[in-house]
């Protein structure tokens, strides 16, 4: 879950605002400066967008309190991913809403600014002069009233993440064996299966079609999506015989890892890149089992043999783990399985904001963007993981659709390896910011908020 600071000068309306969003009576509203000491938080919804809100005293500059009310205004800018300023749009704008502006100017996170308590015309033609300070147009607001929230949505939900639900050391992690006939699949299973005790026999799963074999591997639980390999298990059931079996396609989109099977003597052939294709179109965590190693007689060759292939035609994801097994022998099994937990733990990781964005201050100066159409660098204001299984970040610009594909690759390269994201597949998006200081000397209100 993100977490959205509410900053702003006291009295303004950030207890209200609070209250609204996270639906409490908690936070002491009181119509007089600086009623609100400590710092609050609480878990806040806005239709379908769920967020942790960090309610902050407010600033003053009057009181011996002032000192303190920074340090906990910063606490919160650096423990938030996102920060909402609420300044009073029934009030003229003064020196603490201006310094505050200006030291969020300089944070690399997304900053909105709420023009609170915007209730009528006056308030609304007030807003021009919130461009001042330098943060972009302000959202007309009402926390009393509860006016602005769409605007205010409009505002958040890039932020949105997906609603995977993460999997705890409980849950068993899902997984398909695939690969072409013969390849020894149904022999990798048989194996995998007899180290298994707590093997309860097949279970209907997913869907009514498929169906999911629970299997413990060390300390770790897993479900086996049944594939057509499945079929030649000489001792499963009848009833998991009768069964649907599932085509390779299906059961990549039921698992969250994929162990792809290659015959050592044939490896990586054409219809084999296209399962590892489409794995990692379909963003799961892929591993290669290079089977029938018992075979090989050569093996340092082969190695480089398969490093050359991957080089050149799977250079989507850089560091898939390639682990030589034998189904027949039971070698390598022990690493394999190790190696899908690995990566599949790193497919469920999140990065801070913090970090993305040091992650992104330190590549665009190694690299700088290229320079786009108004003659200037593109800029990219600010970085953030939005999801997991797989890892998703976002980058927000004023200018997206002219980063070139070479420079996302640069990010998504540089991402995996400062991250430990190896063989994992990464989504980079770009989305539109609108620039906050082209609109600073706007004359005329847009009439609609511009879509993030
Ligand atoms: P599937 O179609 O992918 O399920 O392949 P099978 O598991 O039926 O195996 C196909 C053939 O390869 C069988 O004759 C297996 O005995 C053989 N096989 C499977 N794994 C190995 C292995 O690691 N080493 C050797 N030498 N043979 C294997």
């Amino acid at each position: 879950m993100k977490t959205v600071a509410i900053v702003g000068r006291t009295n303004v309306g950030k207890s209200t605002f609070f209250n609204r969003l996270c639906q409490r009576k908690l936070a002491i509203v009181h119509d007089k400066a600086g009623v609100t000491r400590d710092r609050k938080e609480a878990v806040g919804h806005l239709s379908d967008l769920t967020f942790l809100f960090i309610d902050t005293a407010g600033l003053e500059e009057t009181t011996s309190l002032a000192a303190a009310m920074w340090a906990q205004t910063e606490k919160a800018i650096e423990q938030a991913d996102i920060i909402l300023m609420i300044s009073d749009a029934r009030t003229e704008i003064n020196v603490l809403d201006i310094k505050l502006a200006k030291r969020l100017q300089k944070i690399k996170k997304p900053v909105f600014l709420i023009a609170n308590k915007c209730e009528g015309k006056a308030q609304e033609e007030n807003l021009n002069s919130f461009y001042q300070l330098g943060l972009g147009r302000a959202i007309p607001f009402s926390a009393e009233h509860g006016l602005g929230l769409g605007d205010l949505y409009d505002a958040l939900a890039p932020f949105k993440e997906e609603v995977i639900p993460e999997e705890q050391g409980e849950k068993p992690i899902s997984l398909a064996v695939v690969g072409r006939p013969n390849v020894g699949k149904s022999t990798l299973i048989n194996k995998l299966l007899k180290e298994d005790r707590l093997l309860t026999g097949p279970e209907a799963g997913v869907t009514r079609d498929a169906i999911t074999i629970p299997f413990q591997w060390r300390e770790t639980k897993f479900s086996l999506i049944d594939t057509a390999g499945l079929r030649k298990r000489a001792n499963v059931t009848d009833s998991l015989e009768k069964m649907a079996c599932l085509d390779t396609n299906t059961a990549i989109n039921y698992a969250a890892a994929v162990v792809l099977v290659l015959d050592a003597n044939a490896p990586l052939e054409r219809q084999e890149l296209t399962i590892a294709a489409r794995t990692i179109e379909e963003g799961r965590a892929l591993i290669i089992a290079l089977n029938k190693w018992d075979t090989i007689k050569d093996k340092k060759a082969l190695l480089n043999d398969i490093a050359e292939k991957m080089r050149t035609s799977l250079q989507q994801v850089k560091g898939l783990s390639v682990v030589p097994v034998s189904a027949k022998t039971g070698f390598g099994l022990e690493e394999l399985m190790q190696t899908v937990g690995a990566v599949y733990s790193r497919w469920n990781k999140r990065i801070s904001t913090h970090k993305m964005n040091l992650f992104l201050k330190e590549m665009t100066e190694a690299h700088p963007t290229p320079i786009a159409k108004n003659g200037r660098r593109i800029p990219m204001k600010y970085m953030t993981q939005v999801g997991i299984r797989p890892p998703t970040f976002v980058i927000f610009s004023s200018n997206p659709d002219e980063l070139p594909e070479s420079y996302l690759r640069y990010l998504t390269n540089g991402i995996r390896t400062t991250f430990g994201f190896e063989g994992v597949p990464i989504r980079l998006q770009m989305r539109k910011r609108e620039n906050p200081y082209a609109d600073k000397s706007a004359g005329r209100r847009k009439a609609k908020p511009a879509k993030k």
